[in-house]
């Protein structure tokens, strides 16, 4: 403890617990605030640019879901982490935009893809996934859910609402990977009340179809509030947890 990298470990980590904390206060608040019980709106660390080593601290404190924007820095940093804490048994979601030749990769590390947004992603993903069981890279089938575009424009990734239903129904057809939800991220611009009300409903309709994808992946630091008052199960929060990150990732 006395080893200037001990020092600055135990630092970092009464700096994390001090954040997991008020994080967690502004979940159980906005799960009073709703009439929601607390256990019903689960907490994903986005670790993106911070090292593994701040993963493996809030590993130590109880957090079990992790998420990764790039898939480069994730598969370092999952591997890294197996190294770090060999025994936590921890879920690593991919919340970024994917390319198709990289889930080969990603059907390695990942415990869900959160960012699937068109048919060609989808099969891709099965493929990979069929892959990985069959070499023994996987042990489970790969859980997916469809990142919803709410702001109307193109090119910022996510499927636009009316063809949710159709890449849904494709999607439950596979079996190496399944259908579990919906993740949006609310837009820059206006209310993020109404974008999570329209999510809200999205899932409503999901969930007549396929019961099992009653996932709601919305929320950031800045809305958390706002997601959880419209039915978010699982917030995904980065700089509330782990501090400001550069403006441009490495
Ligand atoms: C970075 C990121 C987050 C976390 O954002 P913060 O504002 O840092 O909490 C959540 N979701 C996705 C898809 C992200 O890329």
């Amino acid at each position: 403890m006395t080893s200037p990298d001990g020092e600055l470990n135990e630092r970092r980590r009464v700096e994390l617990e001090k954040s997991l904390r008020e994080v967690r206060e502004r979940i159980d608040a906005a799960c009073r605030a709703a009439g929601r019980r607390p256990d019903d709106v689960g907490l994903l660390a986005v670790t993106k640019t911070f090292p593994a080593g701040d993963a493996a601290l809030l590993s130590d404190l109880g957090l079990t879901e992790f998420a990764e924007n790039r898939e480069q820095e994730a598969r370092a940093k999952v591997a890294e982490f197996g190294a770090l804490r060999p025994h936590a048994n921890v879920r690593w979601h991919m919340v970024g935009q994917l390319q198709r030749n990289k889930a080969r990769s990603v059907a390695r590390w990942a415990d869900v893809v959160e960012s699937v947004d068109s048919p060609r992603l989808a099969e891709a993903l099965q493929r990979a996934s069929a892959r990985a069981l069959e070499s023994g890279e996987r042990q489970e089938p790969l859980d997916v859910l469809i990142q919803v575009n709410l702001d109307g424009q193109s090119g910022r990734g996510g499927c636009s609402p009316e063809n949710v239903p159709r890449l849904a129904e494709m999607i439950s057809r596979m079996y190496e990977i399944r259908l579990r939800g919906v993740m949006a991220v609310a837009p820059l611009e206006g209310d993020p009340d109404v974008s999570f009300d329209t999510l809200l409903r999205i899932s409503e309709r999901m969930r007549q179809d396929f019961p099992d994808a009653d996932q709601v992946s919305a929320g950031m630091s800045g809305d958390l509030e706002s997601a959880i008052a419209h039915g978010s199960t699982r917030v995904r929060v980065g700089t509330g947890l782990l501090g400001g990150r550069p403006l441009v990732s490495p």
